[in-house]
């Protein structure tokens, strides 16, 4: 079985666009109803979308896709003297930490017998 991803969520850094090979047909069995059918947390928020941001073309995950929007210039001027706090969304695609407990999870689903009888 081997994962990777190949980008970071511009915005927020959580990985996106997955990419996970199973190397036997058992493998890529349970792991399709791992991921599709019993899904423990869904992965959908970390697909990986292009968007512009400050006229560039950026890489960012489903969540900031949706939620970003460029912040005004009355808002930053605000900011800037203290009169007004940055406020930051908790952002629901996974971290790393997530995605490792995600993983973990994974060989019990797989072999629940093995793990049982041990
Ligand atoms: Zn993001």
């Amino acid at each position: 079985m081997h994962i990777r991803w190949n980008y970071r969520c511009f915005l927020c850094s959580n990985p996106i666009d997955f990419h996970v090979t199973p190397e036997t047909p058992y493998e890529w069995l349970a792991y399709y109803h791992y991921r599709f059918m019993y899904n423990p947390i869904p992965l959908f928020m970390n697909r990986m979308y292009l968007k512009y941001i400050g006229k560039k073309m950026r890489r960012v995950c489903t969540h900031c896709f949706i939620t970003y929007r460029p912040i005004p210039f009355k808002v930053l001027r605000d900011r800037e003297i203290g009169k007004a706090r940055g406020r930051q969304m908790p952002t629901t695609s996974l971290a790393p930490e997530e995605i490792q407990q995600w993983l973990d999870e994974m060989p019990k689903f797989f072999y629940p017998e093995e793990t049982s009888s041990e």
